[in-house]
């Protein structure tokens, strides 16, 4: 298994996932973005808000392979059928990189590194405290073997902003 970073320590910017910050507030490094984003493609077919998915999902380098291999079990385990994959949801991305704070306003989402992925918003949505994707252990453990965290597992216990609330379509690369 892959040893991620600590939220913690992707938040301090000095992690494997660099800085994406800018000199402007609110706006991603050009630099960072071209020096560590590449496309990840599922074996499946993707739609993201409602057309295909043609280039594949924006992520970090660092966690790009492990997110191919977690996209790899998951096929295999739904037997390599599209209509499994559509069934569990999986098949609707709902974004990987994006430049944006957390919910508290403050810290940088991991959404912003990179290291962060989300499946089927409408049917695990944020505060959803039972998400869907729950009913799916084939897809939990996939994601669970390569070390990522799943965001339905955050119950208000968290210790930092995002933690305190479910985000079921939510994982990310961090320990
Ligand atoms: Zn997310």
């Amino acid at each position: 298994m892959m040893t991620w970073p600590k939220q913690s320590e992707v938040l301090s910017g000095r992690s494997v996932y660099g800085n994406p910050k800018s000199r402007t507030p609110g706006v991603s490094s050009a630099k960072w973005e071209a020096e560590n984003l590449v496309y990840v493609k599922a074996p499946f077919v993707m739609t993201f808000a409602g057309q295909k998915l043609t280039s594949g999902m924006k992520v970090h380098r660092h966690c790009a392979a492990s997110l191919a291999r977690i996209m790899d079990a998951i096929w295999a385990a739904s037997g390599k059928d599209q209509k499994v994959i559509d069934h569990w949801g999986l098949s609707i991305y709902s974004g990987g990189h994006v430049f944006r704070l957390m919910r508290d306003g403050v810290a940088l989402s991991m959404h912003s590194y990179g290291c962060a992925v989300d499946f089927d918003r409408a049917r695990n949505d944020l505060f959803d405290r039972t998400p869907r994707f729950a009913e799916f252990p084939e897809v939990l453990k996939a994601f669970a073997d390569e070390g990522w965290r799943w965001g339905g597992d955050w119950n208000g216990n968290g210790s930092s902003a995002d933690e305190r609330r479910a985000d079921g379509m939510h994982w990310q690369a961090t320990a």
